[in-house]
């Protein structure tokens, strides 16, 4: 279902925390908030879900404006990151609890339950608890959990923060393969670039309470319209007095016509590699390069090199 905020805004002691925000979440699109923290996209996400009231604006899920509805009404699912699960109860009982909650037959829940726990891949725990399951199994039990009163619009805030870098790849993936299964409507606040960037086909940037900038991920990446966005999403280094990407720049060797310096650090970083230049002007920009492509130039700290920006192909 589609989510449309329509000037919303949020005050804390006279600072809007969240300032005047429209914009157009689309129907089963997966839209990832990203921003630094307490850019204010947990208050963003708490006001959708009614957890939070605004002091102006609009909520309106698919044509009902719900800024006045009761949170439990708004037919929308959770998973927050330091989501708490009943300790006295097994997997499938943490999944059906909100079915319960609504008074759903005992048949319906069952079917409901085994249905959830094949998606999440934990149809062999379902009888486990939960402090019998690792981190990465628990915030799937917390989705299954989001999902089962198959809610109209799914929000996720920061849901892998607490876990190892690992597991957090690991789910991602599957919160992607998930969503491509379902379809619902889903908001996921991060201040990971790469986790937003990797899941997401919708990026809203969030800096000091407004939407910096909104866009698919790539659109962002190569287009970004302010310089907070810039230096926000992936790397950024100065050349010639410019902001530009690292990888956008190439080192060659020295030759007329191109800006001349030496090499002063080398950082190889697995298939990566971070070369730092100080220049005839006394700047000093970063270039980002593959293993092979660093290997091939044969460079080490203190060689004499010419730097330009790579043509475009
Ligand atoms: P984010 O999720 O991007 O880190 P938040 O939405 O949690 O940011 O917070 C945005 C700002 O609002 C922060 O400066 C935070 O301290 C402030 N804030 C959030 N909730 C409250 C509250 N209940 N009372 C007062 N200030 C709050
Ligand atoms: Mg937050």
């Amino acid at each position: 279902m589609s989510i449309s905020l329509s000037h919303l805004t949020k005050r804390y002691a006279s600072v809007a925390v969240v300032d005047d925000v429209t914009v157009e979440i689309p129907e089963g699109s997966l839209t990832a908030i990203l921003g630094p923290s307490g850019s204010g996209k947990s208050t963003l996400l708490k006001m959708i879900a009614g957890l939070e009231m605004p002091d102006e604006g609009r909520v309106v899920i698919e044509g009902d404006d719900v800024t006045d509805v009761d949170p439990r009404f708004r037919d929308i699912g959770f998973c927050f990151q330091h989501y708490a699960p009943f300790r006295h109860m097994n997997v499938a009982k943490n999944i059906g609890f909100g079915l319960r909650v609504r008074k759903q037959p005992k048949a319906v829940i069952a079917a409901k339950v085994s249905e959830l726990v094949e998606l999440v891949k934990l149809d062999n725990k379902a009888l486990s608890y939960p402090s019998q399951l690792s981190g990465g199994e628990r915030q799937r039990m917390a989705l299954a959990r989001a999902l089962a009163i198959e809610p109209r619009v799914l929000l996720l805030d920061e849901p892998f923060g607490a876990l190892d870098a690992i597991v957090r790849t690991e789910l991602r993936h599957w919160v992607k393969e998930l969503h491509r299964q379902i379809k619902v409507t889903t908001i996921l606040v991060t201040h990971d670039q790469d986790e937003a960037m990797e899941v997401a086909d919708q990026l809203l940037i969030m800096h000091s309470g407004t939407i910096e900038q909104a866009g698919n991920p790539s659109e962002l990446y190569d287009a970004p319209a302010t310089d907070f966005v810039h230096g926000f999403l992936g790397p950024t280094t100065v050349f010639k007095g410019v902001v530009v990407r690292p990888h956008d720049l190439e080192i060659v060797s020295p030759s007329s016509g191109v800006m001349e310096g030496v090499v002063t650090s080398i950082m190889e970083l697995g298939f990566e590699v971070q070369v730092t230049l100080t220049l005839s002007d006394g700047s000093m920009p970063w270039v980002q390069m593959s293993r092979n492509e660093f290997r091939s130039l044969g460079v080490a700290p203190g060689a004499p090199i010419a730097v330009r920006e790579r043509v475009a192909l």
